[in-house]
């Protein structure tokens, strides 16, 4: 089966993987760290507590990584969440002077949704981005309690509190003074990551930040 770049599916040449060299030269990198402020702080500002916040990627509605958000989401690709993870947790471990993060946790999905996709899309970036900054990944530890997608027509007051008992933390214990990275794929209007931090500071002295593949914006 010939490999085809996730960007514009082109033919990818010996030693290529997921893009070919042009989609990877002009792939949008936001060059947005765990040290400098940056356009996803100022999302969450006055929100809830979010000690910091990153994306790898500006998120564009035609274009390379609206193809390889698709194809992770919703063709099977797994291989381009621990593509995104590796690139960004390289980029990311420059900080580790500065910044150090105890168990990295991804949004969960719901077990039913879980199921129907066969993996959590942000599953792989997680992991990868876990190896490069020395923290434990944990899927198991933040669970969504129903079947329910965030009401974008609602204002955002309502959809936070409608929101905030859609996740729960299993174990506060284990989560009790630690420093939690929260990833994403795309962030919007940050309101799922709010309701998802908003749920993991009922654990005593956690601080929360964020990392996403991607932000529109
Ligand atoms: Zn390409």
């Amino acid at each position: 089966m010939p490999t085809l770049c996730f960007g514009c599916t082109v033919r990818l040449s010996r030693g290529e993987q997921i893009l070919c060299t042009v989609c990877r030269n002009h792939l949008p990198l936001t060059e947005y760290d765990f040290v400098r402020e940056n356009a996803v702080d100022r999302v969450f500002f006055g929100r809830t507590a979010i000690k910091k916040a990153a994306a790898m990627l500006f998120y564009d509605k035609q274009g390379v990584v609206k193809n390889l958000i698709h194809a992770l989401k919703y063709n099977g690709q797994k291989q381009v969440g621990d593509f995104l993870g590796n690139w960004y947790g390289e980029l990311l471990k420059n900080c580790l002077s500065e910044m150090n993060f105890d168990i990295v946790i991804p949004v969960p999905l719901h077990p039913k949704k879980l199921r129907k996709r066969g993996y959590n899309q942000v599953e792989g970036f997680g992991i990868k981005l876990a190896h490069h900054l020395q923290a434990e990944y944990r899927d198991d530890l933040l669970i969504k309690t129903a079947n329910t997608r965030t009401q974008t027509k609602k204002n955002r007051l309502y959809r936070w509190m409608g929101n905030q008992a859609l996740y729960k933390v299993r174990d506060m214990q284990k989560l009790e003074d630690k420093h939690i990275l929260l990833v994403d794929d795309v962030i919007t209007t940050g309101g799922t990551l709010e309701a998802c931090a908003e749920a993991l500071h009922k654990s005593p002295n956690i601080s929360v930040s964020i990392a996403a593949m991607a932000v529109v914006p």
